[in-house]
């Protein structure tokens, strides 16, 4: 039987950057993935300075776009009426993801991971430390990363299920070709076009990638939400065409792990609550679980790769925490509209709101401010909130 120090199951961004940086610092990884690349992945593409930053932290270099992928214009609205145009607004870039993950998964193989892509996991051994593939083949590990996604097999198997579908969240989108918008159009977000969520607008070179999403349980009929969505934007919307997936929205994991087997991305539940991002969380969190396998692997002890982990992912998890807290304030039905009023007169929440979304802020600094302005009901919502958050939640 092979043996590798690090196996990464899932080549996505999160197993990609979990496989590149490890094969850099020497170890021989295997990098499995049930797809051949390029493969589709169902997501907006966008990429925030977050992202960009940790990408560059990662493989060395900026994250290539073209200048018609790089957007500083952003088009607020509220149930379709506009609340706010930002046309200086930090740059969010637009990827198609069968682009950028082939670019990063070529990158972790170009490093020396050993190409498993096209291969199907069919048994996990967690006390034998290893992994069956569907041709038969085992593979032994030192420590493993489960960077497969929200409907992770390696979280199952550790933990019953992939996610909570109580605090799942879901997407629907469409690429869409007529009409396609200028890829010069800009960034378009619909605040309330989906509860507990929002709708977008992402105008690409070749298609525009339209989409809604936000807490299930909050949209038990998202398909109707997405069809309204489309019909106001005046988008032929083929029922065939549009595609839906899980989303995690805030609710990772507090163990993301056991022993030496490691959950990173969405595997790990770590999507922002507000603004949906995962592409960042996901590079950094596979960044950060390699570094924990080198470490664990060094010291001749891979069982305790997740006390490493946990440890570094904490500001990151403290973050997300954060966020979950102020969502009530934007997404409560109750709250939404005195929200968005909020944010059509002020230019400053609109700038905050955007530093967020570019990865430019974070949550401790926007939760004091949006405290000062909200009114009353807004912080008996918060401080509701904080007592479930730190009574129950993960
Ligand atoms: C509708 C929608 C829109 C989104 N828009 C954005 C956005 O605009 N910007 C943003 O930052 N985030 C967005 N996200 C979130 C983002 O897509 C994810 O957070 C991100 O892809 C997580 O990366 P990952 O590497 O953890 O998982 P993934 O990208 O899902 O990669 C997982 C990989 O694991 C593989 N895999 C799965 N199961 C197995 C198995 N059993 N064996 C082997 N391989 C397996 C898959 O083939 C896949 O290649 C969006 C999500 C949705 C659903």
């Amino acid at each position: 039987m092979e043996h590798f120090d690090l196996i990464v199951i899932g080549a996505g961004p999160a197993g990609g950057a979990a496989a590149f940086w490890a094969a850099r610092a020497g170890l021989t990884v295997a990098l499995i993935d049930r797809k051949s690349f390029p493969r589709d992945k169902l997501c907006g593409g966008l990429v925030t300075g977050r992202a960009r930053r940790h990408y560059a932290a990662i493989f060395g270099h900026e994250m290539p776009f073209d200048p018609d992928q790089r957007k500083t214009t952003v088009d607020f609205r509220h149930r379709g009426q506009p609340i706010g145009v930002i046309q200086d607004a930090p740059t969010l870039c637009l990827a198609m993801r069968w682009d950028m993950d082939a670019m990063i998964c070529g990158q972790a193989l170009g490093a020396g991971a050993r190409d498993f892509t096209g291969q199907e996991v069919s048994a996990l051994n967690f006390s034998a430390r290893t992994v069956t593939l569907t041709d038969g083949r085992a593979l032994a590990y030192g420590v493993l990363i489960g960077a497969d996604g929200v409907n992770s097999q390696v979280a199952k198997r550790l933990f019953g299920q992939s996610f909570e579908r109580a605090h799942i969240g879901f997407g629907l989108e469409i690429e869409a070709t007529d009409p396609h918008l200028s890829p010069d159009a800009p960034i378009r977000i619909d605040l309330a076009a989906a509860q507990w969520g929002y709708g977008w607008v992402f105008p690409k070179r070749r298609s525009t990638t339209i989409g809604v999403g936000g807490l299930l349980s909050g949209n038990p009929g998202m398909k109707r939400t997405m069809a309204a969505y489309c019909d106001s934007l005046g988008v032929t919307a083929p029922e065939a065409r549009i595609k839906g997936q899980f989303l995690p929205f805030g609710h990772f994991r507090r163990t993301p792990g056991r022993n030496a087997v490691l959950l990173a991305g969405d595997a790990a539940g770590l999507v922002d609550p507000i603004t949906g991002e995962g592409i960042g969380h996901a590079l950094h969190s596979g960044q950060l679980a390699a570094e924990a396998a080198i470490s664990a692997l060094a010291a001749h002890r891979p069982e305790t790769a997740l006390r490493r982990y946990r440890r570094a992912l904490r500001p990151l998890h403290r973050s997300l925490r954060m966020a979950r807290l102020i969502r009530p304030v934007i997404f409560a039905p109750a709250l939404e509209p005195s929200f968005a009023r909020a944010f059509a007169r002020s230019t400053t929440l609109r700038r905050q709101f955007l530093d967020l979304m570019a990865g430019d802020a974070d949550y401790g600094g926007i939760l004091w401010r949006l405290a000062l302005r909200l009114p009353r009901l807004g912080l008996m919502a918060l401080q509701r909130r904080r007592i479930e958050e730190y009574t129950k939640s993960p």
